[in-house]
């Protein structure tokens, strides 16, 4: 043996030696955790056993009000809490008391006195689950993120992994274990309420982000979370963003291929990165309500992928069963389906008649003792996971790195990195230091717009009590420009205590006049806040007076950055053409306009893209991944034309900087493959601006024809890379041949022989599979 193969030897052994170490660690503690589930649960008696699937919200348990709200300020009602605990046994609660935010003292105490109460009662800490959207939402003060969409725009998953933990250290800091996050459901749809909750419409970006905000959540090892860290929960199982009629929890018809190929694929890799629950899809898919589908909650999720978390319903949704959909005749029905399907938890949250009616049902053998024992398993399983018996509340003091500067200074380069720039005509943007401008439109000022819903209070109403002490664009361009450089006059206000979509009466002509002795117009369209159903909509394009407003703006002259500051794309193609920049911001989150002021001036550079596709009409909303026939280029031959046309106003993907990247040399290492092969793909990328530069390269797959009629490209990987002027740098994609397969009409993953395109940037090179393979087992 050489010296270097005794190295090599020494380096393989010691590398096993540690994996060895790793797995059986990991082994050990999972058959601790086994072994101790069985211990407790050899002690518990059914009624016990059925609390243990219960969850609850707060308002229930505070003094006075009745079930839905609370006195103020908040106290837990010790009857209340008897019933729940004491009588009920139940093992989970969840939300904040009467929609608003509390600090830390007040979770600790809400925490502290719930845990006290179970183990007295069941020895059994009961699991706080909260929904943390882009921060620790209902913590007063917490460090708030850009939303899911504009972190999806910032093609970084790191920065997602970090808004997650930063989200993790402040949600423990808060006295709890378990987030309602992330969500994954695929914004395919723009006009759905909920598509800023999500990573955008294409299915490998939401995979890769939910990846990273798992990890961020979890930590590495999910037997044993840290300190540090929460329980995610991936929502909402599966399918929830395409409802036919773009109207949030309304049925979605989907093609069985498309849902294992789309739908399932994210699901499937964050489960297998670990993520310890999932909260089902409050919809209907295909004529099935999720809530029943046996065949998706105990099929695919737990038989096929061995899941052994924790499934939990929507809010009210067994309830839901009954009332709404109408697959039950009356609540015990509703329950047994659910249970049944495969639902370990069971969000009520106020109807007290749910315990009861389950204990019933198993004494009748309508739901057998085995699925009881299997859900417990799993709540239990949570519970030890997280270390809650161990330790069921803590004190925020453990977390003094709450909001620190690390935390802001996160949360202010994920929104820096998320500001997309649509437009920006004869390089109008950055803007000169000392530039007069005018900020108007009714996002200019506010807060509440900046972060959206799931801010403080579910629906953002309550963001500006308390966030006071963040910037709102025009302050935050006073600081950059300012004070005397920089007025505010919005034209277009909302109407704060009315609807989302609901606008005072316009003064538009305020705001033109007050353009007058200024070099730009700064006009902040977009939307108010709201969230799920109630920001349900009823026309996609921009309201009325904000479009009048912009084009009386236009009209004066003055060069107009128009910055979108909006849940869901709002059709802009009549203010789009003499709008000299276009600015998406997305819902940045509390530094989102001290980003924006960065970008403004030039002290960032945008590298923010498209995680969507931008409509243009309200009859032609399409994805970058559609069918060829959505979209013909160019006419059909002969004399009568079928192809159908779709014109967007800006693509997946799209996004522009103030320097200028050039591709060159792709390189394939393979010109012909089958399954089981690794494709390396590499491309080099030039910086020939000259001004420092974020890029987000992206690989293309186009599958030139199949059995199945193939989209017309699809992202298979991304890598977004820093570069100076002059700087160049070569980008490796491995890309592992079976993800260029698809999922068949007998729901079978195949990978078929034919050509495949590949583009990076604009190079394209052609590569040929030269063998079909179809995976029997149902994933790849
Ligand atoms: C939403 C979920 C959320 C749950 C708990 C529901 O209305 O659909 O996303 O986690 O409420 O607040």
């Amino acid at each position: 043996m050489n010296k270097k193969s005794i190295l090599l030897f020494l380096a393989w052994l010691f590398f096993w030696n540690t994996y060895g170490q790793i797995t059986s660690k990991a082994t050990a503690l999972r058959e601790d955790i086994e072994s101790r589930i069985d211990k407790i649960m050899s002690t518990m008696t059914l009624e016990e056993k059925v609390g243990q699937m219960a969850q609850y919200t707060l308002d229930v348990i505070g003094k006075g009000g009745g079930l839905y709200t609370s006195h103020e300020p908040f106290q837990i009602d010790p009857a209340m809490l008897d019933t729940l605990i004491g009588k009920y046994k139940v093992g989970s609660v969840l939300n904040v008391s009467n929609n608003r935010a509390r600090n830390t003292q007040i979770w600790e105490y809400t925490v502290k006195t719930i845990q006290e109460k179970a183990l007295k009662e069941t020895g059994i800490p009961v699991i706080y689950g909260i929904d943390a959207i882009h921060g620790a939402t209902y913590t007063a003060g917490a460090t708030f993120f850009p939303q899911e969409i504009g972190m999806a725009a910032t093609f970084n998953p790191s920065l997602m992994e970090k808004g997650s933990a930063v989200a993790a250290y402040e949600t423990k800091a808060s006295n709890i274990g378990w987030v309602f996050s992330p969500t994954m459901d695929l914004g395919r749809d723009a006009r759905w309420s909920r598509q800023w909750e999500s990573y955008g419409e294409d299915v490998y970006l939401n995979a890769q982000m939910a990846i990273a905000s798992v990890r961020g959540y979890q930590g590495t090892d999910k037997n044993s979370i840290g300190k540090n860290n929460v329980a995610a929960c991936l929502k909402h199982y599966m399918g929830y963003g395409v409802p036919v009629s773009g109207k949030d929890r309304t049925p979605a018809l989907i093609a069985e291929n498309e849902l294992r190929e789309k739908y399932f694929e994210p699901f499937r890799a964050a489960i297998n990165a670990g993520a310890l629950s999932v909260m089902v899809n409050s919809g209907i898919i295909n004529n099935v309500p999720t809530h029943t589908d046996g065949r998706l909650i105990n099929g695919w999720l737990k038989e096929e992928l061995g899941f052994d978390g924790v499934v939990v319903t929507d809010w009210a949704d067994v309830q839901n069963l009954l009332s709404r959909d109408r697959v039950a005749a009356d609540y015990a029905e509703a329950v047994k389906i659910a249970i049944n399907a495969g639902i370990d938890m069971v969000m009520e949250p106020y109807n007290l008649a749910f315990c009861p009616t389950l204990l019933t049902l198993v004494k009748k053998g309508e739901v057998s003792q085995a699925r009881i024992d299997d859900a417990v398993r799993r709540v239990l399983r949570l519970k030890l996971r997280l270390g809650l018996f161990e330790k069921p509340y803590w004190s925020p003091a453990e977390y003094p790195n709450f909001a620190s500067p690390e935390h802001i200074a996160a949360a202010k380069s994920a929104a820096d990195e998320s500001i997309t720039l649509l437009k920006n005509h004869e390089s109008v943007l950055p803007l000169k230091n000392g530039t007069r401008i005018l900020v108007a439109g009714p996002n200019g000022n506010s807060m509440r717009t900046l972060n959206g819903g799931w801010s403080y209070s579910w629906q953002g109403e309550k963001v500006e009590e308390f966030a006071k002490s963040y910037n709102t664009i025009f302050k935050a361009l006073q600081n950059k420009f300012g004070k005397g450089n920089v007025s505010y006059e919005a034209g277009v206000t909302y109407k704060m205590d009315g609807k989302y979509d609901e606008e005072n009466a316009p003064q538009i002509q305020k705001a033109v006049k007050a353009a007058t002795n200024v070099d730009c117009i700064v006009l902040c369209l977009g939307e108010n806040s709201y969230c799920e159903t109630p920001g349900n909509l009823e026309e996609l394009s921009l309201s009325d007076n904000q479009t009048d407003l912009a084009l009386a703006l236009q009209k004066t002259g003055k060069p107009v950055i128009l910055i979108l500051n909006e849940g869901r794309p709002r059709l802009i193609r009549k203010i789009e053409p003499n709008s000299k920049a276009v600015v998406q911001i997305y819902l940045p989150g509390n530094y989102g306009a001290d980003a924006l002021a960065d970008v403004l001036a030039g002290e960032v550079n945008p590298s923010g893209r498209l995680p969507y596709t931008y409509p243009k009409y309200e009859q032609s909303l399409i994805t970058y991944d559609h069918k060829p026939s959505q979209n013909i280029e160019g006419k059909m031959e002969g004399a009568y034309d079928y192809g159908a046309q779709t014109s967007v106003q800006y693509p997946f993907g799209y996004g522009l900087s103030y320097t200028s990247f050039q591709y060159s040399n792709l390189t394939i290492d393979k010109k012909e493959f089958i399954a089981g092969d690794t494709v390396s793909i590499s491309i080099d990328i030039k910086n020939t601006g000259s001004r420092v530069g974020k890029e987000s390269v992206m690989l293309f797959s186009s599958d030139l024809s199949a059995s199945v009629t193939p989209d017309v490209r699809r992202l298979r990987a991304f890598e977004k890379i820093n570069l100076k002027p002059n700087e160049s740098k070569t980008v490796i994609f491995k890309l592992p041949a079976h993800d260029l397969a698809f999922v068949n009409l007998a729901g079978k993953w195949t990978l078929e022989k034919g050509i495949f395109k590949i583009q990076v940037g604009d190079l394209i090179q052609n590569i040929t599979c030269t063998q079909t393979k179809i995976w029997e087992e149902p994933n790849k």
